[in-house]
């Protein structure tokens, strides 16, 4: 699990989950600081089309047909059906690079669509669900869920021996259930997400825009103690991080630092991200 990521609220904000080779958001200086990773990537998930967010698309589309790479790895782009900002960026984009060395798709999704992930030893797909972030500005949330197996519950009693006899005479189908698992949840900018809609996931990455409540002024993202409210009523597994923290922290790393750790009431770890830094989380 290894993931890379920038984020300074209004100025930019991007994460790469290398495990799928997904890049959700794609801000400013995502493909300068992402190097040859900006090679790696297979698909990009927009939240929104706010220039924090897609201002790094012109040079990441660019830098795949022109720098030293593989030149024709294919590239779909999903985002929020029907977002203005986003429709106008593709048609720049399409204007300004009309001789592709890759195929480069544009992938409207709405909530509930799901993209399925290929190339890994268990069935995934991602799924978006969503935010609530201004008014005028379609938004999307998305979550990486795996398809898993594991043995059905009213034949926990019985022995290894009858197990195997059963797969035996009636296939493995027979003895086991498949459930679904949600491995990393993105939420963009956004109020804060409702907890049913990323429940159970094993790491939140939430909007955190506001460490103190009190510099709020608007209700169109989140602040450090909603966020963590967010993570307990999802019952979020193993980390929560606290993402678009705002510029006006900056001074503050160490304390930013220091805000993380154990919660009270929260079975995961908080990690706040201190804006304009290169984050890396393993
Ligand atoms: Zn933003
Ligand atoms: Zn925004």
């Amino acid at each position: 699990m290894r993931l890379l990521m920038y984020s300074k609220a209004l100025y930019s904000s991007w994460l790469y989950y290398s495990p799928d080779r997904i890049l959700f958001d794609a801000g400013e200086g995502a493909s300068s600081i992402l190097g040859n990773k900006a090679f790696a990537i297979r698909r990009v998930f927009l939240s929104h089309g706010h220039a924090d967010h897609v201002g790094g698309l012109v040079g990441l589309v660019n830098i795949r047909n022109n720098a030293m790479g593989d030149k024709e790895k294919e590239l779909s782009i999903y985002y929020p059906k029907d977002n203005y900002l986003v429709t106008e960026m593709m048609a720049f984009l399409a204007r300004t690079n009309r001789r592709l060395t890759y195929d480069l798709e544009w992938v409207p999704l709405v909530a509930g669509d799901r993209v399925p992930l290929e190339g890994g030893a268990t069935p995934r797909y991602v799924e978006a669900f969503p935010t609530v972030h201004v008014h005028s500005e379609k938004s999307l949330g998305f979550n990486i869920v795996e398809v898993r197996h594991r043995l059905k519950p009213e034949l926990a009693d019985l022995s290894q021996e009858e197990i195997v006899t059963m797969v035996r005479a009636q296939g493995k189908e027979a003895v086991t259930q498949h459930y679904e698992q949600k491995l990393f949840s993105y939420g963009g900018d956004s109020v804060p997400i409702k907890p049913a809609y990323v429940e159970d996931t094993e790491i939140l990455c939430h909007d955190t825009t506001f460490l103190d409540e009190q510099d709020r002024k608007e209700y169109k993202h989140a602040s450090l103690a909603e966020a963590i409210q967010v993570a307990r009523e999802a019952r979020v597994k193993k980390e929560l991080i606290c993402f678009h923290i705002s510029s006006r922290y900056k001074g503050k790393v160490k304390e930013i630092e220091a805000a993380g750790g154990h919660f009270d009431g929260l079975d995961c770890r908080v990690t706040l991200v201190p804006p304009g830094r290169v984050f890396v989380a393993e």
